[in-house]
């Protein structure tokens, strides 16, 4: 400040001197007239500073700083310098919102920050899948007009928001989604968002799976209890006491073989052992099969071996108690479902490309198509009368497909309702070990 009243006394002075000066010279008036135009002079500089720095600033661009004398370039200085500190912060601030939004983007929830007003002021990607949202088009609108959901607008505008609401039917039809409000800053909120679909799913089939197992107990465990009150409160004779024994035996017998299987698709399904990987002879285990068959069949079905096709391998490379379990169901099936008279055929051969395909096939009664997807799902029946009165639990499929999918193979199954069914293990060529290897 103090330097600019010095600036404006020297000025002054100086005019005053010259004007002094020309009126030595230039005799009387000639000092008033140097004073006037130096002071236009002066006020002419002053404008024309006045009107740079005006574009200047109306079409501001650093790079074209303009350069003055005295302070009007200290000015200029000052403004550019002011601009420079003000790029620099925008250029942070930038940075910070990336990198803010490829954490939320990297972030398997979706996340949307709402000012106090719910308009939108940032929305990640997948929060736009979740909510139907569209940026930048929807930024600064109010979300509420944007999502229409009941349960939505009452979340929102609700004050409970320590617990996640859950939304069915969005971001589709058969879809649900879990929304939590989370308040930050001055009022303003995130809104994060998780597709929760599978998760139901799961906890739905959780439950079946714990309703089915319960079911499938309860049934036998009904029969003996019925049976042991009985043999509390009446007295049996021999032949009849020893009915209900076999009876009970054969109830026994059922639980066990359930809670075999269950435990068998629980290690498969966990993996917790390991994989063996085993030559397997599937000549010999064809002729293993063939004569359990017999025995289960109790010779009222027809059991053929088919040959093994000219040159080709008849080694596969897996574990071989397993195979033999997964082998062993179809088997078992086809006799159990394939009316006395019937014809199975065991085979085991390879394809063009050289896949290993085991197949099980039988006349039996075959399957509706709108079965077939299904068999293969922990206690589906096509008849459970039938199913439960050969001794079937309904969980022999799905034990083949996970010993299948272990062994990186598919399970095939094609039926003709009337006509029979095949079910087919298909193994990749890799599997499929020529003889001298
Ligand atoms: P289950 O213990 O009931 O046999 P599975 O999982 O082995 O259970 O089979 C599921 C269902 O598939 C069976 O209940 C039956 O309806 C059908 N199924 C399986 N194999 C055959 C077959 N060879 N012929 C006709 N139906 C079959």
């Amino acid at each position: 400040m103090l330097s600019l009243w010095i600036k404006v006394a020297l000025t002054s002075g100086l005019i005053i001197l010259l004007s002094l000066a020309s009126e030595l010279v230039g005799g009387p008036g000639a000092g008033r007239n140097t004073a006037i135009t130096c002071l236009v002079i002066w006020v002419c500089f002053q404008l024309y500073h006045l009107q740079k720095m005006n574009r200047w600033l109306s079409d501001f661009r650093i790079s074209q700083t303009p350069t003055g004398l005295g302070t009007w370039d200290r000015l200029y200085s000052s403004i550019y310098r002011l601009a420079r500190s003000y790029e620099r912060q925008q250029a942070q601030t930038n940075q910070l919102l990336a990198s803010f939004r490829s954490v939320t983007e990297a972030m398997p929830d979706g996340v949307v920050a709402l000012d106090h007003h719910n308009q939108i002021i940032f929305a990640s990607h997948r929060a736009e899948q979740h909510l139907g949202l569209q940026l930048p088009t929807d930024q600064g609108r109010n979300i509420l007009n944007l999502v229409r959901h009941p349960r939505f607008a009452d979340y929102i505008e609700g004050e409970e928001w320590s617990e996640p609401v859950v939304l069915h039917g969005l971001p589709t039809a058969d879809r649900s989604l879990q929304l939590q409000l989370i308040p930050y800053g001055d009022e303003e909120r995130l809104l994060m968002s998780r597709d929760i679909t599978q998760l139901e799913r799961l906890e739905t089939t959780r439950k079946d799976f714990v309703a089915n197992v319960s079911h499938e107990l309860r049934t036998p465990l009904t029969v003996i209890a019925g049976f042991i009150e009985t043999m509390q409160e009446l007295p049996l004779d021999a032949k009849k006491r020893s009915e209900v024994l076999e009876t009970m035996g054969s109830q026994t017998q059922r639980m066990q073989r359930l809670i075999d299987d269950l435990l068998l698709l629980s290690r498969l399904e966990s993996s917790q052992k390991a994989l063996q990987e085993q030559r397997i002879d599937m000549s010999a285990m064809l002729n293993r099969l063939a004569h359990e068959a017999k025995m289960l069949s109790r010779e009222s079905h027809q059991i053929l071996v088919m040959p093994l096709p000219e040159g080709q391998t008849n080694l596969l490379l897996g574990d071989e108690h397993e195979l033999a379990s997964a082998f062993g169901n179809l088997v078992s099936n086809a006799i159990r479902y394939t009316p006395a008279g019937g014809e199975i055929r065991l085979s085991w051969r390879q394809s063009a490309q050289g896949a290993g395909i085991f197949m099980v096939e039988d006349n039996g009664p075959g399957i509706e198509p709108q079965h077939l997807s299904r068999l293969t799902e922990r206690f589906y029946r096509v008849d459970k009368g039938r199913s439960r009165e050969t001794g079937g639990t309904g969980l022999g499929l799905a034990i083949v497909k996970h010993i299948a999918s272990r062994h990186e193979a598919e399970l095939k199954i094609e039926s003709q309702l009337g006509q029979g069914s095949r079910f087919s293990i298909v193994f990749e060529a890799n599997r499929c070990l020529r003889a001298q290897s």
